[in-house]
Formats: C-alpha cells, sequence, structure tokens
C-alpha cells in the first residue's frame, strides 16, 4: 500500500494490522515518539495531556529524571546477572524498605518479579504452599492477569475468559458489594457462607484475594466494613488474605498500599506497575512465616527482580518522599472530587454519577440519565475518543465500560492538571457530543 499520504499514526496502525495480532488492544489509535512527566507526542507530533499514566504506572510521572539518572547508573554498571545466578546488593535493599513499609506487623519478605499477573501467580503460589490448600476466593469485577491462573482469578469474561479453555480450578467468586448496582456487603458476605455450606468447606481455601479498591472493574473501594469481615473469617479459618495493589498502591490513593484506608492488615500484598516508574518490576510482600513455605528454586524467574527495575524502584521511593507525592495524592483527589461533583450536577453536560475513589484514584461512571444509575459504556467510549481528539489521553474501565478513571502522574503541575480536566469537561459537553 502507498502510505505517503496517510498521517503517520494511521500508516503505523496500517503496519500494525499486518504484524501484531488483534489479540492485543489499544485505547488510542496513536503511537508515542516521546514523554515527559504527564505530557505525551504521537507520531504526528501532537502533544497530549496523559491522564492514563501508562495504565497505573506513571505515579511519577514519564522520564522522571531521578528515576532516568538511576536507571543509567545501573546499566552503566551492569544490566543483567539472574538474581539466582549471582545477587545484588539494591535487590535486598528494595527488599528491605518495603518490609520496613508492609501494611501488617511483624517480619516480612519480600521476592521481586517481572509483572503483575507474575506476582499474583506467585502470590496463590506461596498461599497453597503455606497452606497446603488449594481453594483462592476471588470476586466478580476483579482484575488480577492475563496469564491463566490470573484469568481464572480475574472476574470478568469478555475478553479475559473467552476460548481459552478450561483455566486452573478451586477458584471461586463471590459478589463485589456496588452500593449502585445493589450488591450490599451483607450479599457479599451471604454469598461467602452459601459458598462455605454449597461448594467448599473453609479448610479447603488457601486464601481470599481482592483488590482493596479495583481498578480494571471500575475505581470500586473495598468497604471497610467487607475487609474487616474477611480479616476476621480468614482468622477464624486459617486462610490468608492477599491484597492485589498492582494499581492502587504506591501512592495513588494517598497511601502507600489502598488497604492502608481500612486498617486491616493483609497476609500477602502484590504489587506492580507505579512501583519502578515505566520499568518492569513486581513483587510479593507477605509475613515471614508464609513467604517461607516454600523450598529454595520454587521461586523465582530469569528477569525477575531486575536490576533496573530494581533501581528504578528505588529512585521511585526516593521521589515520592521527596516530593511529598502521598499528600499530592490527597490534594489532586480533593480538587477532582469538587470539580467532579460541581458537573454531575450541569445540564449542559453528559450525565455522571457514582463519583467515587480513594485519593488520586477517582472515577465516575456515565449514566443514561440523571435518575437512577443506568450504565453508559458506549457514551464513556465516546467521551474518551473526543477527549483524545481535544488532547487528553483518558482511559475507561467498569464491567459494562461505563466508568472514566483517572491516573495522570502526581507529579503533573497544577496548569496541566487544569488544561486536562478543562479538556474533559469540554468533552464531556452535550454540545460537544
Ligand atoms: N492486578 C491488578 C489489580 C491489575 O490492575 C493488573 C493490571 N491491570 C494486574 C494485576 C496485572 O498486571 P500486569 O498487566 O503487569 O501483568
Amino acid at each position: 500500500m502507498d502510505t505517503a499520504h496517510l498521517s503517520a499514526n494511521t500508516a503505523l496502525n496500517h503496519r500494525r494490522e499486518a504484524s501484531v495480532p488483534r489479540g492485543v488492544a489499544s485505547a488510542t489509535p496513536l503511537f508515542a515518539t516521546r514523554a515527559e512527566n504527564a505530557e505525551v507526542w504521537d507520531a504526528d507530533g501532537r502533544r497530549y495531556i496523559d491522564f492514563a499514566g501508562g495504565i497505573a504506572v506513571l505515579n511519577t510521572g514519564h522520564r522522571h529524571p531521578k528515576v532516568v539518572a538511576a536507571v543509567k547508573a545501573q546499566i552503566d554498571a551492569f544490566s543483567h546477572t539472574a538474581f539466582q545466578v549471582m545477587a545484588y546488593e539494591p535487590y535486598i535493599a528494595l527488599a528491605e524498605r518495603i518490609n520496613a513499609m508492609a501494611p501488617f506487623e511483624g517480619p516480612a519478605r519480600t521476592i521481586f518479579f517481572t509483572t503483575g499477573a507474575e506476582s499474583v501467580e506467585n502470590a496463590v503460589k506461596i498461599a497453597r504452599a503455606a497452606t497446603g490448600r488449594n481453594g483462592v476466593i476471588a470476586f466478580s469485577g476483579a482484575f488480577h492477569g492475563r496469564s491463566l491462573m490470573t484469568s481464572a482469578l480475574t472476574g470478568k469474561v469478555n475478553p479475559y475468559k473467552l476460548g481459552f479453555g478450561s483455566l486452573p480450578g478451586e477458584v471461586y467468586h463471590l459478589p463485589f458489594p456496588i452500593a449502585h448496582y445493589g450488591v450490599t456487603i451483607a450479599d457479599s458476605l451471604r454469598a461467602l457462607e452459601m459458598l462455605f455450606r454449597c461448594d467448599l468447606d473453609p479448610s479447603a481455601v488457601a486464601a481470599i484475594i481482592l483488590e482493596p479498591i479495583q481498578g480494571e472493574g471500575g475505581f470500586h473501594v473495598a468497604p471497610k466494613e467487607l475487609l474487616i469481615a474477611l480479616r476476621s473469617l480468614c482468622d477464624q479459618h486459617g486462610i490468608l488474605l492477599i491484597s492485589d495493589e498492582v494499581q492502587a498502591g504506591f501512592g495513588r490513593t494517598g497511601t502507600i498500599f489502598g488497604i492502608e484506608h481500612s486498617g486491616v492488615s493483609p497476609d500477602l500484598v502484590t504489587m506492580a506497575k507505579s512501583m519502578s516508574g515505566g520499568f518492569p518490576l513486581s513483587a510479593v510482600c507477605g509475613r515471614a512465616e508464609i513467604m517461607e513455605a516454600i523450598e529454595p528454586g520454587g521461586l523465582g524467574g530469569t528477569f525477575g527482580g531486575s536490576p533496573i527495575g530494581i533501581a528504578a524502584a528505588h529512585a521511585v521511593l526516593d521521589v515520592i518522599a521527596e516530593e511529598q507525592l502521598l499528600a499530592r495524592a490527597k490534594e489532586l483527589g480533593r480538587r477532582m472530587r469538587t470539580r467532579f461533583e460541581a458537573w454531575a450536577r450541569r445540564d449542559d453536560l453528559l450525565p455522571i454519577a457514582g463519583i467515587r475513589g480513594v485519593g488520586a484514584m477517582m472515577a465516575f461512571d456515565l449514566v443514561r440519565s440523571r435518575s437512577g444509575h443506568d450504565p453508559d459504556g458506549a457514551t464513556a467510549k465516546a467521551v474518551t475518543a473526543k477527549a483524545r481528539d481535544l488532547g487528553l489521553i483518558l482511559l475507561s474501565c467498569g464491567i459494562y465500560g461505563e466508568t472514566l478513571r483517572f491516573l495522570m502522574p502526581l507529579t503533573i503541575p497544577n496548569a496541566q492538571f487544569e488544561e486536562g480536566l478543562g479538556i474533559l469537561e469540554q468533552a464531556l459537553s452535550v454540545s460537544v457530543a
């Protein structure tokens, strides 16, 4: 095909279609060429404000100078040995730092991997080995990854489970409480009671896994009351509680871990994404006696705890402290909430509802009318496309695709934060839509 007359993005999309399977979808038809903090430029040289943060990866922004410097210094020393061949001090130092921040009392251990899904896979392996049990309980709407076990744990069929045959067994789902869809905390706990009566004895359950604030599922906050009840049932039956912090972690909510807001202590914590500012790294942190259940060699991976990701993560932790990003997350969250609540009252904007979140992990839904909560995924999709045309990268999520979620860098300058909200307001305008 003669592509000379096409825009650079369009020409690249033609090449993509002919070379990459459609199974990996992109939220935008854009190709990135460079990025800086909360701004990104596409292949046609157009600039966008980034409210997506590479799907929750960039709490410290694109190419934070301290992260880039740490990575460069590491590459100048060595880039890979495999921790399982020759270990390196920064891995140990990062484990020590994370253990000191662990959201539970007592000694902790941390092991590093590469992706979020890998951290969840390993948390399940550890929980099974530590308890000698098989069952794992997860929630509807949850997202835990795309590997086979994490696809089984994920609580959404289309597209995450379709066509992949039988997924690993002994995985059970409970309804996640969402008040505006009529699912109460009591409903969730009753479903658990029924599960224990009808399907499996609690003594067969290794772990309950949940996101303290669901990510892909729609930024629904796990109610404190639910977490307290789950903790108590776990204690009663010797079940481990896993907090999947891959999306909610590393400062997004105004604390390092999302579960800290509830005061409930998990036994195992998974983390990835924003922990390493754009470089691949994930981790499982857990109570020492649980983490030590696995024999040497049972855990690991060639690239797990890559020196580059580890160096980036040290810099990320420094930046979170030095730039007071936890307080910044709360501040951004407050400002978003105020703006969104004002928008929800305006007739010249599309109807929005369900404004929610913790810290800067904020979201709202597009609904069909200002009364009730009838989700409107098609309009949410149209709004993200409109925002993109106006220069803002925005992500939707939710079971019906009805939710707009906000994942801008916490380092975003105020002027760009306001500019981005201004574009979104325009995209929500009834006359524009
Ligand atoms: N858990 C949660 C809560 C996530 O949001 C994600 C990714 N969206 C994952 C696990 C999987 O992470 P990864 O894509 O790095 O495998």
